[in-house]
């Protein structure tokens, strides 16, 4: 799926190809907080770095968030780079050159309209800020830091890979969709590309 997006300001405009384009993972940690989630959260598509086309690359500033460690005070710095519009400040993705294939644009810089997912997966949930109240729907994963599987695996374990999202909402229809993605929960590969990936952003992302 070929996705257009923008800054708010238009200085930023940037097309990218996802396979992964559902918007279900939400991110609660202080650094999607603050950098890209005035609700609370932030959300993070899967998308291939090599499609990334971008008008307006004068304007992007890179952020790399700086960690404390909470029992140490050592202070490192992510790989992960995170590009917003220095004109604006509109968080439009993550990059992380650690894994040069993958970028992740921010559902919220995207025009193109995204397909709704059928369920969320909840992030991070123990670096929620005090007020932030999670809204958990009916098949919702909640995790207290990071999930087990990545973007490809939630669309693979939910029938929604590929790049059709009409043959998507019929699979989700399935009777048996739930039982069969609870089922495979404990099998998933923890040791994709993608899966360490984000397993390097959030692990930056524990504060
Ligand atoms: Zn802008
Ligand atoms: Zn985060």
């Amino acid at each position: 799926m070929r996705l257009e997006g923008s800054c708010h300001c238009g200085a930023v405009r940037f097309s990218v190809n996802a396979r992964y384009p559902y918007p279900f993972n939400l991110c609660y940690c202080s650094i999607c907080r603050k950098t890209a989630g005035g609700g609370g959260f932030a959300i993070n598509l899967g998308a291939e770095a090599a499609s990334l086309r971008v008008e307006g690359a004068e304007h992007l500033r890179v952020y790399r968030a700086r960690i404390t460690d909470p029992e140490t005070g050592a202070v490192t710095v992510s790989t992960g780079e995170r590009n917003f519009c220095g004109e604006c400040g509109s968080a439009l993705w993550l990059h992380d050159p650690a894994w040069p294939d993958l970028v992740h644009p921010h559902a919220s810089a995207i025009d193109t309209p995204l397909p709704v997912p059928p369920e969320r997966t909840h992030m991070m949930l123990a670096s929620r800020a005090s007020w932030v109240e999670p809204c958990i729907g009916p098949g919702d994963r909640e995790h207290d830091g990071y999930p087990e599987e990545s973007l490809a695996d939630w669309h693979r374990g939910s029938g929604l890979s590929g790049d059709q999202p009409s043959s998507r909402s019929r699979k989700v229809m399935a009777p048996d969709f739930w039982r069969s993605r609870m089922s495979r929960v404990s099998s998933i590969c923890a040791a994709s590309p993608s899966f360490r990936l984000m397993s390097s952003i959030w692990e930056s992302s524990s504060t």
